[in-house]
């Protein structure tokens, strides 16, 4: 799978049995349907979680394309909270793409337990270049 941004072949890497297609160049991740929920761990927040998505129509961000189906993902805010976090997602809905940080990004706004693994997970891998 080539990365929607740089083009690039992305890396498979696995979290927690939880297989995301990562790009070295831009460090973004993307997830199929269905992973998110999988990382995130908690049903109940995850939902919460998916239900806060919100396509944004009118954003001036050029849309990328979904690796698997080639069409233009849309943007799409995440809750309410601000900055606001903005991803893209296949309107087929094969899957997200994550810039660089945000997938860390939704996973902290989902309020899970302090001692979440996949929280752990990313921050171990991504700590060198977050917070920047
Ligand atoms: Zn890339
Ligand atoms: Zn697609």
């Amino acid at each position: 799978m080539d990365c929607p941004v740089c083009k690039n072949a992305m890396i498979t890497l696995e979290l927690e049995e939880v297989e995301i297609d990562y790009c070295t160049e831009c460090n973004g991740i993307w997830l199929d349907a269905g992973e998110l929920e999988l990382l995130l761990g908690e049903p109940e927040k995850a939902k919460h979680l998916l239900n806060s998505f919100k396509i944004d129509s009118k954003c001036a961000e050029k849309p990328r394309k979904c690796p698997i189906c080639d069409k233009k993902m849309q943007k799409t805010i995440v809750g309410s909270s601000k900055p606001t976090l903005l991803i893209d997602k296949c309107r087929r809905g094969d899957g997200l793409w994550f810039d660089r940080g945000e997938l860390h990004d939704i996973i902290n706004r989902a309020e899970l337990d302090k001692d979440n693994k996949i929280q752990r997970l990313l921050t171990d891998m991504f700590s060198y270049d977050l917070n920047k």
